[in-house]
């Protein structure tokens, strides 16, 4: 006989005669009332056990965590709470869990205990919800791009690239760890590393996708990515995903839409498609919300939030606007937004991301045009010699979520920038080749695919919206 999911009999219009499902016990009370949950759905469902028929020894081993397999009834429900029930007529235990040892018992745990139990805290109703919901984010990205005619690409993983030219690459090593070869000053040789070449692991797809945008016209990528940050906010993984697309013949004004019709669309597929977990998400920081200051409290809920990106139009503003704005702005008064302003040519810090998204336009802000000298070599150099199509994308309680630009199409503007960044031309040659043959305007940008969940989910460290987080403590599973 085939297992029913929870979901579908919860979602039942009427009682079911004779149902089997499988999953795990979440409680056990009164002899009675089983609560299993199978991760089909964030709701458990009630299985009622006829205690005076089960022998004394299956009631002991039905402990938080065990496997089982409950054939019953699925009736109305008499009690409050739940709907439907099943009246369990057979009970199997598949799997125990020791009620002494198991980890995940039902309580609260804290954020940094789940953490350290990364490979069990799926099972909390909090990462089961994340988790689902990051599953349909995936699924909506391929569903938007893919709708649309986009292409994926599978960009490599190893490559010889460093597009963001920050140097925070990790290297790859094809050579057993206790004989790589030295320098004759007896440092590591990296250039003998991956077969007799140097190579690392990728920081964006992006040179990559460029080539097959210049001839599939539309494409995107949507893969692991690697940055050694050395550093531990809770913005930053040494591992994330990135989506990235790029299209032959747009500029930078068509690449502001797509990334602001594109985050529209999977956060309003979402929404339609994870409205039990959302509900919990929202309900879960509410009651987070309601313990801070009155001072601190966010005016919106999650679900508010959401709405509120769908609605509006984000706010399109020039990097030169926006240092008037921080000039203009007394933000010193509030504490949370204390920073010392800046002059035109800096990069914003993060401070200065909140004060403008969160304090002054209280809306998604897309930043465009930003100082050639803060931004990688590939961007389109502006007129004014000075600025380039650079755009970032900057959220309430995120910051930075997309960067992008329209590229560079001019092979002797290119050369020229890549000349003053001191970048070996010849190991671009590929790259230079999309300028040399046929070149047009392209562009594209950069998504971190988690901090768009951080986003939709309200988790505030990016830690906890990725399966198994790396960051510079934690590599062990
Ligand atoms: P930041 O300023 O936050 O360090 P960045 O400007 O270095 O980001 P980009 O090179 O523009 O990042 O990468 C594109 C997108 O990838 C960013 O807008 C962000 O959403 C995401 N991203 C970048 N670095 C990380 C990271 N270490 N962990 C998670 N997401 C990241
Ligand atoms: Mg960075
Ligand atoms: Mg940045
Ligand atoms: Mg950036």
């Amino acid at each position: 006989m085939k297992h029913t999911k929870v979901k579908d009999l919860l979602n039942s219009t009427k009682p079911v005669d004779d149902v089997l499902i499988k999953g795990w016990v979440r409680t056990f009370r009164s002899n009675r009332f089983l609560a299993i949950n199978d991760g089909s759905v964030i709701h458990n469902i009630q299985c009622v056990i006829d205690f005076e028929n089960t022998s004394e020894e299956t009631l002991k081993r039905l402990t938080t965590g065990a496997a089982v397999a409950i054939q019953g009834n699925l009736v109305e429900s008499s009690g409050s709470g739940q709907q439907f029930e099943i009246q369990v007529t057979n009970l199997e235990i598949l799997g125990d869990s020791d009620a002494e040892k198991y980890p995940m018992q039902p309580k609260k745990h804290t954020l940094e205990f789940l953490r350290e139990n990364a490979h069990l805290r799926v099972r909390t109703n909090l990462f089961g919800a994340v988790m689902r919901v990051r599953s349909v984010l995936s699924f909506a990205v391929h569903h938007y791009f893919q709708d649309r005619g986009f292409a994926y690409v599978n960009t490599p993983i190893i490559t010889g690239s460093d597009a963001e030219g920050a140097g925070e690459i990790f290297q790859v090593t094809s050579l057993p760890l206790n004989n790589i070869p030295k320098t004759e000053e007896g440092d590591v040789d990296y250039k003998q590393d991956f077969f007799g070449k140097e190579t690392n692991l990728t920081v964006s797809g992006q040179l990559e996708a460029e080539t097959f945008a210049m001839a599939l016209g539309q494409v995107y990528t949507f893969g692991p990515t690697f940055r050694a940050e050395n550093s531990n906010t809770s913005r930053h993984l040494a591992e994330f995903w990135m989506i990235e697309p790029e299209v032959a013949f747009n500029d930078l004004d068509a690449n502001m839409d797509l990334a602001e019709d594109f985050i529209k669309y999977v956060i309003r597929y979402v929404l339609e498609n994870c409205p039990e977990d959302l509900t919990f998400l929202n309900q879960r920081l509410k009651q987070e919300e309601s313990q801070k200051k009155a001072a601190d409290r966010s005016p919106m809920t999650l679900l508010e939030k959401l709405r509120f990106v769908l609605e509006n139009n984000f706010k399109r503003v020039s990097y030169t606007e926006a240092i008037d704005i921080l000039k203009n702005s007394k933000p010193n008064r509030n504490k949370k937004f204390n920073y010392i302003i800046e002059e035109w040519g800096a990069d914003l810090q993060s401070e200065h991301e909140r004060y403008l998204v969160e304090k002054h336009f209280k809306s998604p802000v897309i930043l465009f045009d930003y100082p050639a000298d803060i931004k990688a070599f590939y961007m389109r150099l502006n007129d004014d010699g000075k600025t380039v199509r650079a755009m970032d994308i900057l959220f309430p309680g995120i910051g930075e979520i997309v960067g992008g630009s329209q590229r560079e199409e001019r092979l002797d503007v290119l050369q020229q920038k890549i000349k003053e960044l001191d970048i070996d031309e010849k190991e671009l040659w590929w790259y230079l080749d999309t300028r040399r043959y046929g070149s047009a305007p392209h562009s594209g940008f950069g998504l971190g695919f988690e901090r768009l969940v951080q986003f939709v989910t309200g988790m505030s460290n990016i830690r906890d919206v990725i399966p198994f987080p790396r960051t510079p403590q934690n590599a062990e599973f």
